[in-house]
Formats: structure tokens, sequence, C-alpha cells
């Protein structure tokens, strides 16, 4: 018996497998991946901007 197992991977939303091709199943895990991803982006901005200001008020002291 061989048994066939089709190459695939699983939405990296909400974990429906789907083919290896796609990352996601459908438009609506689409726009919630955009949203994730923008998310993500603010909090690295902000995340810089935090140790920026960190960063000079350790710096501002020894000038
Ligand atoms: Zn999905």
């Amino acid at each position: 018996m061989a048994e066939k197992v089709a190459q695939h991977t699983h939405c990296q939303i909400c974990g429906k497998t789907i083919p290896i091709s796609e990352n996601l199943c459908s438009d609506e895990c689409k726009q919630k991946y955009q949203s994730m991803i923008k998310k993500r982006k603010m909090l690295m901005y902000i995340m810089y901007g935090l140790i920026f200001v960190i960063l000079i008020m350790f710096l501002l002291p020894s000038l």
C-alpha cells in the first residue's frame, strides 16, 4: 500500500492544510496576515524609537 502523501503546508493564520505553493488559505486570512504585518512593522518602529530615546538618555549626561 503506497499511500501518497501530498506535500502540503499550513495556513499561517488559521492553520488549515493548504498546497505548498500557497501560504494562506483564503482572502480573509490574507487580509488578516497583511494587518498582522502592519502591526508588526509598527511595533518595530516603536521599539527602534524607544531604543533611540534610551540611547540618547544615556549619551546626553556624558556630553
Ligand atoms: Zn487560513
